[in-house]
């Protein structure tokens, strides 16, 4: 592939050179990683493993064992097809300490030639049990007649890749890499005392492992994880100080049409709510953009908050957008603000993926136009290039969902003159001040009044007929019931049947009430319909995944019963418990377990029995699982950080704001070296107005 030939012909590398001046990157493989966002040769040292496999030792075959993936050497003493499928061969290897079996799958003609007895070989694989003995099935091979072949120094490292995309190539070329390491800038290290160790250290050991990562206190992982975390944050910062300097017009409004919301409710605003929403007016009404993030535990009334700014901003003639995560949440909270602001004549749209070109049409238009001011959607709505006319003021509803990284990259995109977004997870200060530092943020510190905590109760599945009867006493009394079924990523068709499987039983069960269904692989206007007979009361129990997981509201529904919850985390449960103890009837949350218990496991549940403060439960979930996951970086699907994803990196963002403080006084360069590494060239600047 090009490796050859006229060799000086071929300019220098450097770290800083395009990927396809590496010695066996053609323009293939060189579209193929700039699609993964590896464009220089340097991104290519901060393509870290996902894990490695220890190929170093040399197993004798007495000393193997069902489970493990192993290297052996030996000599084929005899080879043959497999009876049953052709496609399959047996070799039998054989070293000193006795004999093993190898099965093989499709031994191309080439290959088979390797394969014959006499030969001696090196085999790395997998070690099962087969009809009462050992077996190593599918093995990496080399033949130890070639004198290439030398058993490897590391740990093997296996990458993260894509279709065409070669283990080995990945190694080759890093490894590559991996001799220009001497070039590798470092300006955080000035900034950092001695124990820890330098960048090109720590990227040589995760490349080149002596030993597994025994934990992730390893230095060398939390130097790069630490120099991630405060990439991030410095282009936070970055972000900040640029709406700082920019100036907008100021959103002036009399207050009319939230008043006139106001006298129609049917009740007041808390202290917390008011403070809040005189924050945000406060913002809406300076020269220069708002980025505020307003955290309220769950129920703790976000969307009048929302509804509030909607309204200051629609009075000053300018236009709205509100963003949810999913399109059932999108389509809840249009007809909410539906509800609350066609009273006041103030009407509000929606886009949303299963709307024909008919019914978007003329919302697109009106977008556009400015005859429609206000507008829900999910993230769609900066993605299709939707036109807005005045678009003043950007509204993200559960904000957790989306993560940080794409909050920031929207604002990247879109011009987003104000910033308002809302989230039920309640972070740390630490936390805030590291991961949030491009916002304001206020608390709503107070629920409504009137709010009874729901009752948690925890069950062993075989309690379910005791369950039951308790449920028909709720349904007799009108209540609405919620029966979740947890979604496990992995195992989504089995869980979808599960929750299928409830369903009927409800159903056979309560032959007299209407039970719903709703799940993840229902099309949109399904799921939409589902949700929306149970908030109108004509179902009475409704079974679902955990895609009612957030933002849902019916007050009616005072119970809620939790199939498998030993497997779902903790803000999780907590999320899904908000559903019920909206109303002022007292309500119950039941979390069925299947025993035996894990530790873990009941200790989350422990958690979820003893309170019901989401600070609480935030504090308990971070101590178990880690700020990473905690914060949801990885929830969303898309992997925004690298390293610094797993349990324990809370000590390091601490460390962020001093850092970053250090870094920003002295040369403005080794802000971008950072920021650049991490955070790839879409870093650049965000354009506002
Ligand atoms: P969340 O903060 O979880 O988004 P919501 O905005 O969905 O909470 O509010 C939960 C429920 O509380 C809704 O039914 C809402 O109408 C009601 N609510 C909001 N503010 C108040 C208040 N000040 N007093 C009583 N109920 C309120
Ligand atoms: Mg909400």
């Amino acid at each position: 592939m090009g490796d050859s030939g006229n060799r000086q012909a071929r300019p220098a590398v450097h770290l800083s050179s395009p990927i396809e001046r590496l010695q066996g990157i053609g323009p293939i493989m060189s579209s193929r990683l700039r699609e993964m966002g590896i464009g220089r040769v340097e991104d290519l040292l901060f393509h870290l493993p996902a894990r490695y496999q220890d190929r170093r030792k040399i197993w004798r075959v007495r000393d193997l064992r069902p489970g493990m993936e192993a290297a052996v050497q030996g000599e084929i003493v005899q080879i043959s097809r497999n009876p049953g499928r052709r496609e399959q061969w047996l070799a039998i290897l054989r070293e000193d300490s006795g004999t093993l079996p190898v099965r093989l799958f499709h031994l191309a003609p080439g290959v088979r030639q390797q394969w014959i007895p006499g030969r001696r070989l090196w085999c790395f694989g997998e070690i099962r049990v087969f009809r009462g003995g050992l077996e190593m099935v599918h093995p990496e091979w080399h033949s130890l007649e070639d004198g290439d072949f030398q058993v490897p120094e590391f740990l093997t490292p296996f990458y993260p890749s894509r279709d065409g995309i070669h283990q080995n190539q990945w190694r080759r070329w890093i490894a590559r890499a991996l001799q220009l390491l001497p070039e590798l800038e470092d300006p955080l290290q000035a900034f950092l005392p001695p124990p820890w160790p330098s960048l090109a250290q720590a990227v040589l050991s995760l490349h080149q492992r002596n030993h597994e990562p025994s934990d992730v206190r390893d230095p060398f992982r939390e130097r790069l994880a630490l120099e991630e975390l405060l990439a991030h944050h410095l282009a936070l910062r970055r972000e900040r100080a640029r709406t700082g300097s920019v100036r907008v017009l100021p959103l002036s409004a009399e207050g009319h049409l939230w008043q006139a919301l106001q006298k129609r409710l049917p009740f007041r605003v808390t202290m917390a709510q008011q403070r809040v929403i005189d924050e945000i007016v406060q913002d809406l009404s300076r020269p220069h953009p708002m980025r505020r993030l307003v955290q309220g535990d769950v129920g703790s009334g976000k969307t009048l908050v929302a509804v509030a700014a909607l309204l200051h901003a629609m009075e000053s003639g300018a236009q709205v957008a509100v963003m949810a995560p999913t399109e059932i949440l999108a389509g809840q909270l249009a007809r909410r603000l539906q509800e609350w602001l066609a009273p006041l004549g103030v009407s509000t749209a929606i886009l949303a993926g299963n709307q024909g070109r008919q019914e978007r049409q003329p919302i697109l238009e009106g977008l556009r136009t400015g005859t429609v001011a206000a507008v829900c959607g999910t993230q769609a709505l900066f993605q299709e290039g939707v036109e807005f006319a005045n678009l003043a003021l950007v509204i993200i509803d559960e904000q957790h969902r989306f993560g940080v990284e794409q909050r920031r990259r929207l604002l990247v995109k879109a011009r987003i003159p104000h910033l308002l977004v809302m989230t039920a997870t309640p972070i740390p200060r630490t936390l805030a001040m590291a991961l949030h530092a491009d916002l304001d943020v206020s608390v709503i510190d107070e629920l409504p009044p009137g709010r009874q905590p729901v009752e948690t109760v925890v069950l062993p599945d075989s309690r379910r007929e005791a369950l039951l009867e308790r449920l028909h006493r709720r349904l007799a009394a009108g209540h609405q019931i919620y029966w979740v079924c947890p979604l496990i990523e992995e195992q989504e068709l089995l869980q979808l049947r599960a929750a299928e499987a409830s369903f009927a039983e409800l159903q056979e069960l309560f032959p007299e009430y209407r039970v719903g269904l709703v799940h993840g692989r229902q099309p949109a206007e399904v799921k939409a319909a589902v949700m929306e007979e149970f908030r109108a009361g004509s179902l009475h129990l409704l079974v679902a995944t955990t895609v009612i997981e957030v933002g849902v509201d019916v007050p009616n529904a005072s119970l809620m019963v939790i199939e498998h919850s030993e497997r779902l985390g903790l803000a999780q449960l907590h999320q899904l418990r908000g559903r019920v103890g909206r109303g002022s009837v007292r309500s119950t949350c039941v979390l069925l377990y299947h025993p035996p218990l894990g530790l873990r496991a009941k200790e989350r549940l422990q958690v979820m029995r003893e309170s019901t403060d989401g600070f609480v439960i935030a504090r308990k979930d971070l101590e178990m699982r880690g700020p990473g996951e905690f914060l949801g970086v990885r929830q969303s699907g898309d992997r925004q950080m690298r390293v610094a994803d797993s349990v324990g990196d809370e000590d390091l963002l601490e460390l962020l704001p001093g850092l970053a403080h250090g870094m920003e006084s002295g040369d403005r360069g080794a802000e971008s070296v950072l920021v650049r590494r991490w955070l790839g060239d879409s870093a650049e600047y965000a354009e506002i107005g």
